[in-house]
């Protein structure tokens, strides 16, 4: 197929202005720029135009309502229901993928630090990628610090715009930790993740119980295997003080 226009429009629909999602589309396509559902796009959203995708979402989920045969013209519930989710998507539980990273200050470390610190629990909230129901959890950063440091909320901040994609969970450590690194280029750095998947707990084969837990090492964390064991230690300890 040679058209860039979705099967659903038809040749007539052509003349019309381009629905805005598919202007952004084209643009990332000439950019060579993956958009996969983890990925940020928020470069390729000029201004104005995360508005025009709401408003182009909310029809578009309007429509799901209808074929899944709700009458939402009569249903006091769900009248606004595809103009909450549109919302809901863009600007909350999806907001990493449209909305850019918060600023987040890096600064020399002067006192010359080296010894590790964890952070955590921070709470993560994500949606798996092929469901979009909720992935919710904990996680853990443990850092070596090198040439600069960030303040300790901004884990928290970076974390929770990586995690509001669509993800795997195997996925979104990985790019944490990319961002984390290219925000403060610790010499180690390490991030545990547990977390529940409604995926299993709400449909599926419902298993209230399983979390799924994974980790990513890297730098002096991945050489230096008491490093690695005294920040699962640490994240242990951490563990404890919510329990005790
Ligand atoms: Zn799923």
């Amino acid at each position: 197929m040679t058209s860039t226009l979705p099967s659903g429009l038809s040749s007539s629909a052509a003349s019309l202005p381009l629905p805005v999602s598919l202007r952004i589309r084209q643009r990332l396509q000439e950019a060579g720029v993956p958009f996969l559902a983890n990925d940020n796009i928020s470069a390729y959203i000029a201004e104005g135009e995360l508005n025009q995708l709401e408003a182009e979402v909310t029809g578009r989920v309007r429509d799901l309502l209808r074929s899944l045969v709700i009458d939402i013209d009569n249903d006091h519930n769900t009248e606004e229901t595809a103009e909450r989710v549109a919302r809901m998507y863009l600007h909350e539980v999806f907001k990493g993928r449209y909305h850019e990273q918060p600023k987040i200050a890096s600064f020399p470390n002067v006192k010359q630090l080296d010894e590790i610190y964890t952070v955590g629990p921070i709470t993560v909230r994500s949606a798996c990628s092929h469901h979009l129901v909720p992935i919710l959890g904990n996680c853990w950063i443990g850092i070596k610090p090198g040439e600069r440091v960030i303040g300790l909320s901004k884990f928290s901040r970076v974390a929770d715009w990586v995690f509001s994609r669509p993800h795997i969970q195997e996925e979104a450590v990985i790019i944490l930790a990319d961002e984390i690194e290219r925000l403060c280029q610790p010499l180690g750095l390490a991030i545990l993740v547990k977390a529940q998947h409604y995926c299993m707990k709400w449909r599926g084969v419902k298993e209230p119980q399983t979390s799924m837990v994974n980790s990513v090492v890297r730098g002096d964390f991945r050489h230096d295997p008491n490093l690695k064991a005294e920040f699962f230690e640490l994240v242990k300890q951490q563990e404890s003080m919510l329990t005790s």
